[in-house]
């Protein structure tokens, strides 16, 4: 059965599936627009971005490749330590490649910032950053994001993707997390 009744812990649902999926179809025309020359590798960043990675991909009408890395960069809180360690890194080569780095959300832009060096090290040819969600600290950090599904307030979200403490991912929609959730 679908989920359509919002999950008791959701305080609300900031976007609907609906909302998600139409924006990721606007950003996937404008991606095959832009790689047409050359179609990009997407990087997917798990686990959080399985969701727009999945629905995103096949709004792209290109031969794209799709490859995957995982990094931590929080704990099961809610605030970013900063530390980024690589879990699961690339099964390719990306010398001389269009890289498309495909997230979930940026909150504080860390993890962005060292993920960015770290595949500018590996020779690509060009390397930007597809996001479905934005948190408005992220704007003081000077990354340059090329397609940014929708910017959000500063609130902890859950959904699509995104968890608290391994949770919620399978929600089909993105909502605000409960606090009494996380706070005591
Ligand atoms: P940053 O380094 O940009 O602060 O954090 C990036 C990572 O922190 C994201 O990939 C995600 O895993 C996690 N994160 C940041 N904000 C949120 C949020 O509101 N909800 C969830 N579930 N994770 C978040």
């Amino acid at each position: 059965m679908p989920q359509t009744h919002p999950h008791p812990d959701v305080d609300r649902v900031l976007l609907d599936e609906q909302q998600i999926s139409d924006r990721l179809a606007e950003i996937g025309a404008q991606i095959a627009a832009d790689y047409a020359d050359e179609p990009p590798i997407l990087v997917g960043v798990l686990k959080g971005a399985v969701m727009v990675m999945a629905d995103l991909a096949r709004q792209i009408d290109l031969s794209v490749e799709m490859d995957w890395m995982a990094v931590s960069s929080y704990g099961s809180g809610t605030k970013s330590s900063g530390v980024v360690r690589i879990l699961k890194d690339l099964s390719g080569d990306i010398t001389g490649r269009n890289v498309l780095i495909v997230e979930d959300i940026i909150d504080s832009g860390l993890t962005l910032k060292w993920l960015l060096s770290n595949l500018r090290s590996r020779g690509p040819k060009s390397v930007e950053i597809a996001t479905l969600l934005r948190k408005p600290e992220a704007a003081r950090v000077e990354i340059d994001v090329k397609y940014v599904g929708f910017d959000i307030p500063n609130e902890f979200v859950i959904g699509y993707g995104l968890d608290f403490a391994e949770n919620y991912r399978n929600l089909p929609y993105v909502g605000v997390l409960e606090r009494s959730v996380y706070e005591d």
